[in-house]
């Protein structure tokens, strides 16, 4: 532990909310490293790369984990590797739990989330694994923005307690860098530092997922649209960031 580090029952969240609202990306992403050891960015998409880029100018001292949920295309996993080597980083690959995975696929087939829905499926092969995951840390850094999804994103803060993996015993604090930065403000970063980004995305493809439940978005649709485009909007969140939909119902911002 450094002389700065710190855990989340330590903090103001309050004062911190109000202080870090407005401040850049860069600003949060080096107060989230200089005040905890034990955190990581969780990395996938387009956003994500742009975490690790910032974190990379800050130090060298950094985790990054991603979760493989056997299902992602081929260009993702092109893309993984690409940012590994790119930085020179150890990138944490978790998977989900074998036993789960060949039970669900024994009992409903390989593709039951067209049926009922993503949770399940998503349940075993993403927000587990992440459970675990986060278990063993006292913060960690996500790519959410608002301007993804006004159904389920509208209302995230820079920094919160994670309400979705705190336990009674262990505080989670969360860090949303990127949260009142736009797509165009990203895309302008990613093109201007020459920042590596998933092949999809000159396909077409703006959010990324597993492949059976993403496809491209039309000009003008929202962002979050290709992900289980089967699915009211505001259930498009894999459970990595269920305490949105909480906001959204609490704020009477629902489609349903
Ligand atoms: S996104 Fe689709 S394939 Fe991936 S874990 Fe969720 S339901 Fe399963």
């Amino acid at each position: 532990m450094t002389e700065l580090s710190m855990t989340a029952t330590e903090l103001n969240f309050d004062d911190l909310a109000s202080e870090y609202a407005q401040k850049s990306p860069q600003e949060i992403i080096k107060f989230a490293l200089d005040k905890f050891d034990n955190i990581a960015i969780s990395f996938s998409g387009a956003a994500d790369v742009v975490l690790i880029d910032i974190a990379s100018k800050i130090t060298k001292n950094f985790q990054v984990f991603s979760i493989d949920t056997g299902r992602l295309h081929f260009e993702t996993y092109q893309f993984l590797d690409k940012v590994r080597e790119h930085y020179g980083i150890e990138l944490e690959i978790i998977f989900p739990d074998t036993e789960q995975v060949e039970a669900l696929v024994k009992e409903k087939g390989l593709f039951s989330f067209y049926k009922d829905g993503h949770k399940e499926c998503c349940g075993i092969r993403k927000v587990r694994p992440l459970r675990r995951k986060l278990a063993n840390l006292d913060a960690w850094i996500t790519g959410q923005r608002k301007d993804q999804s006004p159904d389920t994103r509208a209302n995230i803060p820079v920094i919160e307690i994670d309400k979705a993996f705190s336990t009674s015993n262990h505080q989670l604090v969360k860090f949303n860098p990127l949260a009142n930065w736009t797509s165009a403000q990203l895309w302008h970063y990613i093109r201007f530092y020459n920042v590596p980004y998933n092949q999809l995305h000159a396909k077409g493809f703006v959010s990324i997922g597993c492949e059976p439940c993403t496809r491209p978005v039309l000009p003008n649709q929202q962002e979050r649209a290709g992900r289980w485009w089967w699915e009211n909007a505001i259930d498009k969140e894999c459970g990595f960031h269920s305490n949105n939909n909480e906001q959204v119902i609490k704020s009477g911002n629902s489609s349903q």
